[in-house]
């Protein structure tokens, strides 16, 4: 059985206009996508912008609420649920974001950052609190010394680390990342994409990997699914895809 199985995902924005905020339209942003992931593999999803990536990035974590389809997580199926009712799930889906910068609060430093959802989930506190962000930190190639910094003292590459270091402190089995280098100096992304490798390696969690740089997604993913206006037009193993014809 797939880690996640997303079947028929549809998500319609209202388009709202004049004076009175009335509907006068609807965007088909996702307009019916199915798709399978399977434990500790990662499946790129690439196609132009504006074709609905992230949308179904958020939608999956139920960032985004789905119009109507199926999101099952190891058999479950996460659609339907309340907040309430999906809090359990949340733990074990993460997300990184483009911008480091805009994703961390500026007047927390980055331990605590790092440590907010144990403290949020009711995991630890304290010095076990401590000690385990430590443990992330050195997980992520930054030193434990650097807890106490705020994120303006951490470089673009370092900051991203941060992020996803806070993403896997659940021990996460999916983690989705929206474009996660596209925001850093080229000579810095080869790094962070070798990071989210060795750590899947490691750890055994999937990616949803959004990129539209192709050699990163080619380089990561183990299988690609291109996106164009709210589909997937064709979906396959990475050596398929990306073969000479
Ligand atoms: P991508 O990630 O591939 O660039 P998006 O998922 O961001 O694509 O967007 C898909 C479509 O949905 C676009 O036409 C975009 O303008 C539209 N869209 C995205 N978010 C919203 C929103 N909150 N309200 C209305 N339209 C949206
Ligand atoms: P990305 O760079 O990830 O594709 P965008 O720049 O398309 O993101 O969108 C940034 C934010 O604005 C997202 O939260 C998206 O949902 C929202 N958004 C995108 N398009 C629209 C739209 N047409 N109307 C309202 N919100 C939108």
């Amino acid at each position: 059985r797939p880690l996640l199985e997303v079947t028929d995902l549809v998500k319609h924005y209202a388009v709202r206009g004049g004076v009175l905020r009335r509907q006068v339209g609807t965007v088909h942003a996702v307009d019916g996508v199915s798709f399978s992931l399977g434990a500790g593999e990662t499946l790129g999803l690439v196609g132009e912008s504006g074709c609905g990536k992230s949308t179904v990035a958020r939608t999956v974590l139920r960032l985004v609420e789905p119009t109507s389809g199926a999101i099952k997580l190891d058999g479950e199926d996460i659609a339907p649920l309340s907040k309430t009712a999906l809090r359990p799930y949340r733990r074990s889906m993460q997300i990184v974001f483009q911008d480091p910068f805009a994703s961390l609060n500026p007047r927390m430093t980055a331990g605590d950052i790092v440590g907010e959802p144990l403290i949020v989930h009711g995991l630890a506190t304290g010095a076990k609190k401590q000690e385990r962000v430590a443990e992330l930190f050195q997980q992520v190639g930054l030193r434990p010394d650097q807890m106490k910094n705020f994120p303006h003292q951490f470089s673009g590459g370092q900051r991203q680390r941060i992020c996803i270091a806070r993403a896997l402190s659940l021990g996460p089995r999916l983690i989705v990342c929206d474009e996660p280098v596209s925001a850093l100096d080229v000579s810095i992304q080869a790094q962070v994409i070798n990071l989210l490798i060795d750590l899947q390696r490691q750890q055994n969690f999937s990616y949803l990997f959004i990129a539209h740089d192709l050699a990163v997604v080619a380089h990561i993913s183990h299988r690609v699914a291109v996106m164009y206006l709210g589909r997937i037009v064709e979906i396959a193993d990475k050596h398929e895809l990306f073969a000479n014809p």
